[in-house]
């Protein structure tokens, strides 16, 4: 037996026990005549105590023992002289009487604590070595813990978890697809699925009613710190629902998860904004909901009166930063470099101070006191108010201003990640229109049905259609989203010609999924959680990389088991590929 307990179990009540450990060493000090080591395991630190005059050779043997040394050790609780109240074994220590090295190990590339000297890329490359900190395990304690959570939830509410196939067809969800190449049909290739979508759809069909699954998806996308190439949804659908149904299930998970994870209660139900109300106060679809800062257009009150940036402009809008105006020209110009950048684009910002000596803004020279008087009152502007004004084409002002609103937040401590705002945004539009090509695009995926009293409109005017789809966004982050599906194949037929599919290539395509509408499809909707985001949300973090054991680095890659890689010329000709250059 290796151990009769675990270095996180040991407390006061068990002194004079003889009991047999086994972990990582954590750390040795050498106080002269005394030794003491730190045994680490996963669910705790214990301190061992080892004497010179009591066993000289043992007190030796454990001066000799590096970081990160695998080791045993039998001996006999005793309460501690100094006490460490930090941690739950802090009243004890295991005075030794037995050592065993069971595997020695080389000093590790970075220091396994809490804070680590290694950087990012170092972590990731001895990943192993990083999940052995306290703080990176526990992301994955809560990670499983959610997704107990999830599953108890969903299965008292009568859903089944079921598994769909990751070799598919693709599945469009506006991301470009993994292939993997047939050996068995060559020339032939599957998609790895982007998400479950047109399966468990099927399983509507079918009349499992209410489905979900954990599930991995991927998606061959450019990355961000809140994308992976491979992802876990929480993806469920039922059958018989409409848009209410979906949502007031899917809000009592969300509270449930609150409640479970965090002891927080929502008793009211989630705040409710359409897309376009949204678009108008916030100009992005996932507003941040823990600070105001709303937009306001200027454009019927700044345009036409000689300032030619707002005079050409297609939008005029700005946001009240409450209490700024006493800010520093050089915090003012921080500002403008901050919306300078490329990955934002913008010209510059236009800004009205409200100070004592009244309001005095940076194009005084175009406007009149009082015109500049009628823009604070469209704010509800007071004393020690700062106004920033952007000024451009519609669509990228709105982002433009959007990622000034979401700086300033943060400048000003509104964005507490331990405060929650949860948030429905519904009535998406059905479409967009794409100018480059000219064609509309699903803004969801072809499969959200058009609003019933919409239908009629999807050849004649396709950007006024309303879809029954929805978003659920928590502090600016779009957690998840769904919609009501179309389960008609003349319907579904419309949809794909509308997106410039010939009735051939959606045959081809998604042929099966309209074959089986006509089985007797019931009316269903659903929707899926991007999990790794709800969990590194909840772990109060941005990155999702720290709550996914073995991510992938910006390129795409996993450092530590050096993939992608080639593969040989003999699998390359079973498979019929050839690679060029
Ligand atoms: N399949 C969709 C997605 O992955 C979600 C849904 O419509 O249920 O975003």
């Amino acid at each position: 037996m290796y151990r009769t307990n675990t270095c996180g179990e040991l407390r006061l009540t068990d002194a004079g026990k003889t009991v047999t450990l086994a972990g990582w060493v954590q750390r040795a000090r050498d106080l002269g005549g005394m030794t003491f080591v730190d045994l680490r395991d996963r669910f705790g630190i214990t301190q061992l105590s080892f004497n010179m005059e009591r066993d000289k050779a043992l007190c030796e043997a454990a001066r000799k023992l590096g970081r990160e040394f695998v080791v045993q050790a039998t001996g006999t609780v005793r309460e501690r002289e100094s006490k460490n109240t930090n941690i739950a074994t802090g009243e004890i220590e295991l005075i030794v009487t037995k050592l065993k090295v069971l595997n020695s190990a080389k000093t590790p590339p970075f220091t396994i604590e809490e804070e680590t000297d290694g950087g990012d890329e170092l972590r990731m490359k001895y990943r192993y070595l990083d999940l052995r900190r306290a703080n990176v395990r526990r992301n994955f304690e809560l990670r499983h813990r959610m997704a107990i959570e999830v599953r108890n939830y969903l299965s008292a509410q009568h859903f089944l978890e079921v598994e769909t196939p990751v070799l598919i067809k693709s599945t469009p969800e506006g991301a470009r697809d993994f292939v993997v190449p047939s050996r068995m049909n060559q020339g032939e290739f599957y998609a790895l699925p982007q998400s479950p979508q047109t399966f468990k759809q099927l399983l509507m069909v079918a009349g499992f009613d209410r489905y979900f699954q954990l599930v991995k998806c991927f998606r061959d996308e450019d990355l961000r710190q809140d994308r992976q190439p491979e992802f876990t949804q929480i993806d469920l659908e039922m059958a018989f629902v409409e848009q209410e149904h979906v949502l007031s299930l899917v809000e009592g998970l969300a509270k449930h998860l609150f409640k479970a994870v965090h002891g927080l209660e929502f008793s009211e139900p989630f705040r409710r904004m359409t897309y376009a109300e949204a678009m108008r106060d916030y100009g992005c679809d996932k507003p941040d909901l823990r600070f105001g800062m709303k937009f306001h257009e200027l454009g019927d009150l700044a345009k036409g009166k000689g300032f030619k940036v707002f005079d050409d402009a297609e939008m005029v809008v700005g946001i009240n930063a409450d209490g700024c105006a006493g800010w520093s020209r050089k915090q003012t110009d921080a500002l403008i470099d901050f919306v300078k950048r490329p990955q934002i684009g913008a010209t510059g910002i236009v800004f009205v101070k409200w100070t004592e000596e009244g309001l005095k803004s940076t194009v005084d020279k175009f406007f009149t006191p009082e015109q500049i008087a009628t823009w604070a009152e469209r704010f509800g502007m007071k004393q020690g108010d700062l106004l920033c004004i952007m000024a451009g084409r519609k669509e990228k002002t709105q982002k433009q201003l959007n990622e000034l609103r979401l700086h300033l937040g943060d400048l000003l401590g509104l964005r507490d990640p331990k405060v929650f705002k949860p948030l429905w945004v519904i009535d998406f539009p059905l479409l967009e229109h794409d100018e480059e090509s000219g064609r509309w695009h699903a803004k969801h995926h072809p499969f959200t049905a058009p609003k019933p009293e919409h239908a009629h409109l999807l050849e004649s005017d396709p950007g006024s259609v309303n879809a029954n789809a929805y978003d659920l966004v928590i502090n600016g982050t779009e957690i998840g989203g769904g919609s009501i599906r179309i389960h008609e194949r003349e319907l579904q037929e419309r949809m794909f010609r509308v997106l410039g599919f010939t009735d051939e290539e959606a045959r081809y395509k998604f042929g099966f999924l309209m074959d089986a509408f006509e089985y007797g499809a019931p009316p269903h909707g659903g929707c899926a959680f991007g999990f790794d985001r709800w969990v590194a949300l909840f772990g109060h973090r941005t990155d999702i990389r720290e709550f996914i054991a073995f991510p992938k680095n910006n390129a795409g890659r996993d450092t530590m088991i050096d993939a992608p890689s080639r593969i040989d010329a003999i699998q390359l000709q079973e498979l019929g590929i050839r690679v060029k250059g």
